[in-house]
């Protein structure tokens, strides 16, 4: 850091005298071998992680290039060299990214490498690229572990987007296929997986809409068994569940949710091993590199600066969420969420979570029909201003969807029962702006209204 903080460059820097990484000083000949191939070296990171704020903190902090606290944004698609020898080296691998040597942004970004440095503090893995969105990171990483012929395992309960790549898309344009299974009943699990044939298993930690939590370790250790690569979505809940901490080899996240939380930026990042973001970023075989879902360096600065906060946010956004829960199921709702006692997989929740970040953001109030689903949430909107009808989440403010009919509509019917979405489920994803007293009585006057015009049973 120190060697950045005087430096004021008048002409194109020299990529060989500028900024050097440490680890390129320490480097000498033990990663030489390795960076013939790679452009990312493994990080020290992940060995003595125990917490993801704690992580975040002390992972490499970049200073603007004239001594900013904060680093500069890199708005560059080419860099320049000053040998010409140089540029053979980068596109043969010799010099890479990890040493500050870059070649195309497309490829690797400094700025966009930044934040991909911090998402890999935040899940503890070697490694991490960002993407364009969530559906990019999603699909860059299936393609790079499956190839065509072969077959993955997924949770029948995903994101609609998830779920139609993985039904249509995939087995129409790459021949490959899914078996969809209950990831509660382990034995279907491991009954699903063709040893040779399927590569990945592919679930949500927490799994959108309704609210079930996976057994990481347990599906983790399945998978390894019958020598798949086990890839965890964790949109729902970042710095609570860390699943790669737990046994998974890769983290997807859409970006664009609570990591952005500010509901204005698409955004997604793949997190596991350096060897596989090497490979995805490779020349010739490489789905990030090839297929091209790239973040743009102002993007990666804007999301870059919201991580340091991104501890805070979710602690608020969760203890809402419980508190709300709470108070929701003591009137008498059904209420489906993690931090309920009676919720199915509390104590499994318990036992995999990061200490003192909560149960997540989002909680579900099943309505039972979506007529008064609908009524509900037009008087929290309209009548009250408890939240805004509006799919997606992570925002500050509280936004509301019915799942059957908008983000899961994807499914079909019988597939929104096998994945237990009901008509009537409202999903909230609990915002944390004004006072908690005062948006809890926005709720409540809209539930009041709702038993006046008799849409709503009798209280209790
Ligand atoms: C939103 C979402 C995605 C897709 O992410 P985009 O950034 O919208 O492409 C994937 N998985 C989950 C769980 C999501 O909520």
């Amino acid at each position: 850091m120190a060697e950045t903080k005087t430096q004021a460059y008048v002409f194109p820097t020299n990529n060989n005298s500028r900024k050097r990484t440490e680890r390129e000083d320490m480097d000498g000949d033990d990663y030489a071998s390795a960076a013939k191939k790679s452009m990312f070296l493994p990080t020290a990171a992940s060995a003595a992680w125990e917490d993801p704020a704690a992580a975040l903190a002390s992972a490499r902090h970049e200073f603007g290039e004239h001594g900013g606290v904060n680093m500069s944004i890199e708005a560059s698609a080419t860099f320049t060299v000053m040998e010409p020898e140089t540029l053979r080296k980068m596109f043969s691998g010799e010099l890479g990214a990890d040493r500050d040597f870059f070649i195309y942004s497309r490829h690797f970004n400094p700025t966009v490498l930044n934040l991909s440095r911090q998402m890999a503090a935040l899940e503890g893995t070697e490694a991490a690229y960002c993407t364009s969105s969530g559906m990019s990171a999603i699909s860059s990483v299936l393609l790079q572990l499956v190839s065509s012929g072969d077959h993955v395992v997924a949770s029948r309960t995903l994101y609609g987007g998830t779920h139609a790549l993985l039904t249509h898309f995939f087995p129409r344009a790459c021949n490959i296929t899914t078996t969809f299974v209950d990831i509660h009943d382990l034995d279907m699990v491991r009954n699903a997986i063709e040893v040779g044939k399927t590569k990945v298993l592919y679930f949500e930690g927490m799994s959108n809409p309704t609210l079930t939590v996976a057994n990481i370790p347990e599906l983790s250790r399945i998978g390894h068994e019958k020598g798949v690569t086990v890839v965890v979505d964790n949109t729902f809940s970042p710095m609570v569940l860390s699943p790669a901490r737990l046994g998974a080899d890769v983290v997807v996240h859409s970006i664009s949710k609570f990591i952005s939380g500010g509901a204005d930026i698409i955004a997604g990042v793949v997190c596991g091993p350096a060897s596989l973001v090497n490979s995805m970023m490779d020349l010739h075989q490489g789905s990030l590199m090839l297929l091209g879902p790239t973040m743009n360096a102002k993007v990666a600065f804007e999301l870059a600066e919201r991580i340091p906060h991104l501890g805070i946010r979710m602690k608020e956004h969760c203890n809402r969420a419980m508190v709300y829960a709470t108070r929701m199921k003591k009137m008498g709702l059904k209420v489906i969420y993690p931090g309920l006692e009676d919720h199915p997989q509390h104590e499994l929740l318990k036992s995999m979570i990061n200490k003192d970040y909560g149960y997540g953001g989002l909680l579900c109030v099943d309505m039972g029909t979506e007529e008064r689903a609908n009524r509900l949430m037009n008087l929290l909107q309209n009548y009250t201003q408890f939240g805004f009808m509006a799919v997606s989440l992570g925002y500050y403010e509280t936004l509301m969807s019915c799942s059957g009919s908008s983000t899961s509509s994807e499914l079909s019917n019988e597939e929104k029962e096998l994945a237990g979405i009901s008509p009537g489920l409202v999903r909230m994803s609990i915002g944390y702006i004004g006072t908690l007293e005062q948006r809890w009585s926005q709720f409540e006057k809209a539930l009041n209204r709702m038993q006046d015009s008799g849409l709503f049973g009798s209280k209790k």
